[in-house]
């Protein structure tokens, strides 16, 4: 079986990603730093283990913003698209899944719930911050 390949990058088509494989996480975030960086209320995280993530054109157009040392946060200099965010302490990539073409976005629960300024009462598990297996408190808030 060929395995799946994702094409996705920024806005203007200057940077390309293509990426191998389904998202080994799917999840909302409603962390302050998500949603300032996306100027929405939640971002719907999809995310790769940093090899599967490849940058094959306009590598040389994206810029960095380290918001913190966890998460590496790049951008299209053309059309400030967010592309992708690097975060290193755990070895994944995430790629903002509304600019993966074609991915069936299925999340499995909501991170940083207690940072949410817009409920969502979908039935799936609401972290107050991550999972234990993440390195959160593992503490699950109501809708
Ligand atoms: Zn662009
Ligand atoms: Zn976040």
């Amino acid at each position: 079986m060929a395995t799946q390949t994702y094409k996705a990058g920024c806005a203007c088509g200057a940077v390309q990603l293509e990426i191998t494989g389904d998202p080994a996480v799917q999840a909302y975030c409603h962390c302050h730093s998500c949603r300032s960086w996306l100027s929405a209320p939640i971002h719907a995280a999809a995310l790769w283990p940093a090899s599967s993530v490849k940058v094959v054109k306009g590598a040389d157009n994206l810029s960095l913003y380290k918001r913190t040392e966890g998460s590496h946060r790049q951008f299209c200099k053309s059309c400030g698209a967010a592309v992708l965010v690097g975060h290193p302490g755990f070895g994944m990539t995430d790629v903002p899944s509304g600019s993966v073409v074609d991915l069936a976005y299925k999340p499995t629960a909501h991170l940083n719930y207690g940072e949410k300024v817009m409920p969502v009462r979908d039935g799936l598990p609401k972290y107050k911050d991550f999972p234990k297996e993440f390195g959160g408190s593992g503490e699950v808030l109501s809708e």
